[in-house]
């Protein structure tokens, strides 16, 4: 890519890279302060917290991150939950889950209780437990559920049942607002507008995601592409759309053809003029996947007439990326883990593999302190994401990318988000 490059990236890296030493949360106002300034316009606004009750969950489920970290269990000492609290002047959301499940800490009813009295509170739940104590402590509940069909369900998220899973949703949805959260993948889209059609006569909101891959068996099942649409979309409307010419154009270029290099360039010229970068051969390779992704965009339009018909909000995960268009979900958010230390977002909570642009790497944890001592470069980055990031998905070297292998990006950032699938609205979380 082009903003490549800085020849003492290293050390520019290395003055980054902090490490906050696992320490007691001891909370003082002032960087509570701080953290609202940070996330806020620079005024100490309210500001959203999520925060990790636990890390601890009754389910085993197929496709969870759990399968894939190596984390110590634990939940969050009430203590620290009710420091966390007094320390922020003004929280707009309490968000109340990370990778666990909430409602098996033994305090919850007290959390929820402190949570209520100090904002709004979003809470989700897998649906294996009885709702009655928490339910009219909560703003937002979501609830996951990824199927109808009771054998499918219960073969994805073990431990769960069906029967309890729908029992909870209906008593939810009668004293609370509630979401369904749905992860699609090729195994359940089929079914998808058949789930919205349920939700709606159940007045139940649904919330859907792609699945976030963490092995190439994940990947093999995901719906979405991480190119962008519109370099594909210019590349048809110049070469056609069955390929073929596509192919013919990149193997003239790799033998060097002139007529080919020149085509090539004034592709190359078309797609920089739109402000996105061409991956010519991943656009080949991935055809059948960019096939996939309409397919399922006219799925998500079906699904769409059917959310308005029944007036229930039905938020939809993007299927392709968008360069020019990425923004960090987590811009006003800060996450914080069950052992109080703070991270800019899930996706940098816990060290996990993911399977991406057709490679695998490790995600590291990156941790920006905790509330008594905590760094502000990194939240002030996110926010001008397209910026400070390039973007992987459309870059031609993101297979065998050497930064990418040592967990650096090309702008010389270390963490980067320039794969992350939040950031394209692949993956959404709700918060
Ligand atoms: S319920 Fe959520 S946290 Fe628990 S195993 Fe399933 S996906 Fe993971
Ligand atoms: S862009 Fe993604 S990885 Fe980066 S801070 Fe936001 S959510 Fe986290
Ligand atoms: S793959 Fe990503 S990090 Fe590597 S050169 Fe391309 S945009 Fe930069």
């Amino acid at each position: 890519m082009e903003r490549v490059q800085n020849p003492q990236y290293r050390l520019f890296i290395l003055s980054k890279t902090r490490d906050y030493p696992s320490q007691a949360l001891d909370l003082f106002p002032g960087v509570a302060l701080k953290i609202a300034r940070c996330l806020t316009t620079g005024e100490a606004k309210s500001v959203k917290i999520q925060i990790e009750v636990t890390n601890r969950c009754n389910f085993r489920c197929k496709y969870c991150i759990r399968n894939y970290w190596k984390a110590d269990l634990l939940d969050m000492d009430l203590t620290m939950f009710r420091k966390i609290l007094d320390s922020f002047d003004e929280v707009e959301r309490l968000i109340l889950y990370g990778f666990g499940e909430p409602l098996i800490h033994k305090n919850i009813v007290e959390m929820l209780d402190l949570a209520k009295s100090k904002s709004e509170v979003l809470l989700t739940t897998n649906g294996s437990i009885k709702l009655d104590k928490v339910v009219d402590k909560v703003d937002h509940l979501g609830i996951s559920i990824d199927t109808l069909i009771p054998g499918v369900l219960e073969s994805i998220r073990k431990g769960s049942s069906w029967k309890i899973i729908r029992d909870n949703i209906e008593y939810a949805i009668k004293r609370t607002e509630v979401e369904l959260e749905v992860v699609l993948t090729k195994d359940n889209i089929g079914e998808f507008v058949e789930f919205v059609k349920w939700a709606g006569e159940i007045s139940a909101d649904v919330a859907a995601t792609n699945l976030v891959p963490y092995c190439k068996e994940m990947y093999d099942k995901v719906l979405f592409v991480e190119l962008s649409k519109t370099p594909v979309e210019i590349c048809e409307k110049v070469l056609g759309t069955d390929y073929n010419r596509m192919n013919e154009l990149l193997k003239s270029v790799t033998s060097y053809s002139h007529d080919g290099i020149n085509a090539y360039n004034e592709l190359w010229q078309k797609v920089r003029s739109e402000n996105y970068h061409l991956n010519l051969p991943a656009i080949i390779e991935n055809q059948h996947r960019i096939k996939l992704a309409r397919e399922v965009e006219k799925i998500f339009e079906e699904a769409r007439k059917i959310a308005k018909s029944y007036q229930i909000k039905l938020d939809l995960p993007n299927v392709f990326a968008d360069e020019s268009k990425r923004a960090c979900p987590y811009e006003d958010t800060i996450f914080i883990r069950s052992d109080g230390k703070i991270t800019p977002c899930m996706e940098f909570a816990y060290t996990h593999p993911l399977y991406i642009n057709g490679h695998k790497k490790i995600v590291n944890e990156y941790i920006i302190g905790n509330i008594s001592s905590f760094d502000m470069e990194f939240m002030e980055m996110k926010k001008r994401l397209v910026e400070e990031f390039p973007w992987c998905g459309d870059c031609q070297f993101a297979v065998g990318c050497w930064f990418v292998e040592e967990a650096l990006d090309c702008y010389g950032n270390s963490p980067s988000c320039s794969e992350c699938l939040y950031s394209a609205g692949i993956a959404r979380c709700l918060i």
